[in-house]
């Protein structure tokens, strides 16, 4: 089978608790890891440079463009986010299967570039939800909550693009139904066509005489 790790895209609503779901998923599987994106965007409080994000200012981000340094790369909110080529490569050849934590346009750049990777959409239970996940946060002002609100309600027409999605209502539930599709996942056919091929041949060497 594949011995290349899955590149698993994992986006969802602002609120809906990707960030959990990813550190629960990491914590109980050794096998994933998270790629750490790049932002033009100011930290909030607790962020840690290398940690949530590598935190850039506009010139170097564009320069990283320029460089071909990003698998893909996106706006949102007037903030670029992108996620660094080198590492997703590199843990992809060592067998890891990385998550990429990103919004929707990205998402649909890493299916055209990469069509065997696993795009999943995590929703809350409901609107009322999403709405007092945001404001519980209360890291963000009013403005910037309407705003990912909007969003939200966009984001949604692009929902079909994703193959899985899955509702948060619990972490440990939803971390463990995401493993459960990750594994699924892996053993599709249209992942593994070079397994199916040596298959293949190793049954014609052997028995088609
Ligand atoms: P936040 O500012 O709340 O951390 O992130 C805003 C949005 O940007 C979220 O939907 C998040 O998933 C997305 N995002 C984070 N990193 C990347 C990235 O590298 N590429 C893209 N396309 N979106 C990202």
């Amino acid at each position: 089978m594949a011995k290349k790790g899955l590149l698993i895209v994992v986006s969802g609503f602002s609120g809906a608790g990707k960030g959990t779901l990813i550190r629960k998923l990491t914590e109980q599987h050794d096998h994933y890891v998270l790629s750490v994106s790049m932002t033009t965007r100011a930290p909030r409080a607790g962020e840690q440079d290398g940690r949530e994000y590598f935190f850039s200012d506009v010139p170097r981000f564009t320069e990283m463009i320029d460089q071909n340094g990003f698998l893909e790369h996106a706006v949102y909110g007037g903030n670029h986010y992108g996620t660094p080529r080198a590492f997703v490569e590199e843990q992809l050849n060592a067998g890891k299967d990385v998550l990429l934590e990103i919004e929707v346009q990205g998402a649909l750049q890493v299916k055209g570039r990469f069509p065997e990777a696993l795009l999943i959409y995590v929703v809350t239970p409901s609107v009322e939800e999403l709405r007092r996940r945001l404001e519980g946060r209360g890291t963000e002002s009013k403005e910037v909550i309407e705003k990912r609100l909007k969003r939200a309600v966009d984001e949604s027409d692009a929902l079909e693009a994703y193959e899985y999605i899955v509702v948060n209502d619990d972490v440990t539930r939803c971390a463990e139904e995401i493993h459960g599709i990750v594994q699924g996942a892996r053993c599709a056919t249209a992942r593994n066509k070079s397994f199916i091929e040596e298959t293949r041949k190793a049954l014609h060497e052997a028995f088609d005489h």
